[in-house]
C-alpha cells in the first residue's frame, strides 16, 4: 500500500504537471470510487476548472483548484494510481475516472482493488461531514513534536507498531515504514509503548522523518503495484533492511530476521537488534 513517501512522490509528479491546466471534460467508469459527491456533481464541479496546486496530507493528496475552496482529494488505497499520461494512451484497466486537461494530457485514476477514495470539497468540511478522517501530525511537518510523541507513547498500553500506524497520531506511516522504524530504532514492533525507555522513544521519534525523507529520495517503494504520477517504480525496495526480510541475516548482526503479525499486520524484526 502507498505510504507517505509514495504518495509525496505522485503529489511531486503531479505538481510539474497540473498547476494551469483545466479540466475540459470528466468521464467516470462504471465502478467510480468517488464518494463524495455522487455522480454527475462530481463531475461538473469539476468541469471548466484550472488546477492551482498539488499537496500532501498523510497518504491523501489533495489537487487545488482555482477559485473555490473546493478540492480533489484522493486516497490511493491498496492498487490505486493518480497518473497524468497521453489522451491517447489506452486506459489502465481499472480506470475510475478520465479528466481531459487542456494540452492534451489526461489525469486518469485506476485502482484494481478498489480500495482507494476519491472525495471532492472543502478539506475540513470534509474532517467534519466524518467523510475524512481527522489526520495526526505530519512527521516531515513542522509541528512534528518531541515532547507530544514522548506523551503519547508513554500513556498508552498498545504495542509500539499500532501506535505508529495510527493515523490519528501521526499521519502517513504504514506497514513498511514502521517495520523499517522500528529496525533502525533497535524497538521491537510488539513492545508495549508504555514501557520503553526515554532513549527508545527519542530514537523512534527521530528515525520516523530520516526513514521517510530516504524513501522519497528513493522515489518510493515499489514491491508490486505502486506507480509515481508517471507511471514509473520507485527504488527504495531496494534499501529496505527490515520490511519484506523475515528468515533473511539481519544485515547489522547476521542473525535471521522474524516474522510474525503484530497489529494484525505482517511484521518483520531483529529478535537480537530489537528490544
Ligand atoms: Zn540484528
Amino acid at each position: 500500500m502507498p505510504e507517505l513517501p509514495e504518495v509525496e512522490t505522485v503529489v511531486r509528479g503531479l505538481r510539474r504537471l497540473l498547476p494551469g491546466r483545466t479540466v475540459a471534460d470528466v468521464t467516470l467508469g462504471p465502478h467510480t470510487v468517488v464518494r463524495h459527491p455522487q455522480g454527475d456533481a462530481f463531475a461538473g464541479a469539476i468541469r471548466g476548472r484550472t488546477w492551482s496546486g498539488v499537496e500532501r496530507r498523510g497518504k491523501f493528496i489533495r489537487c487545488r483548484m482555482a477559485g473555490t475552496a473546493d478540492e480533489l482529494i484522493v486516497h490511493l488505497g491498496m492498487t490505486g494510481h493518480l497518473i497524468v499520461t497521453e489522451a491517447a494512451a489506452e486506459p489502465a484497466p481499472h480506470t475510475h475516472f478520465r479528466m481531459q486537461l487542456d494540452g492534451g494530457h489526461e489525469l486518469r485514476f485506476d485502482d484494481a482493488r478498489r480500495f482507494g477514495r476519491v472525495l471532492l470539497g472543502p478539506w475540513d468540511a470534509l474532517v467534519q461531514a466524518a467523510l475524512l478522517p481527522a489526520l495526526g501530525m505530519e512527521p516531515l511537518g513542522r509541528e512534528f513534536d518531541r515532547q507530544l510523541f514522548h506523551a503519547r507513547l508513554r500513556k498508552t498500553e498498545r504495542n509500539v507498531k499500532a501506535v505508529l500506524l495510527d493515523q490519528a497520531f501521526v499521519a502517513g506511516l504504514g506497514n513498511i515504514y514502521v517495520d523499517e522504524i522500528c529496525h533502525l530504532a533497535g524497538v521491537r514492533p510488539a513492545r508495549r509503548a508504555s514501557s520503553l525507555t526515554r532513549t527508545q522513544r527519542d530514537a523512534l521519534f527521530d528515525h520516523t522523518p530520516a526513514v521517510l525523507r530516504q524513501a522519497i529520495r528513493n522515489r518510493g517503494t515499489t514491491i508490486s503495484d505502486y506507480r509515481d504520477a508517471w507511471n514509473a517504480e520507485g527504488t527504495n525496495q531496494e534499501r529496505l533492511l527490515a520490511y519484506g526480510r523475515g528468515g533473511l541475516p539481519c544485515l547489522s548482526c547476521g542473525t535471521a530476521m522474524r516474522k510474525s503479525v503484530v497489529a494484525g499486520r505482517g511484521t518483520t524484526h531483529c529478535p537480537r537488534c530489537q528490544k
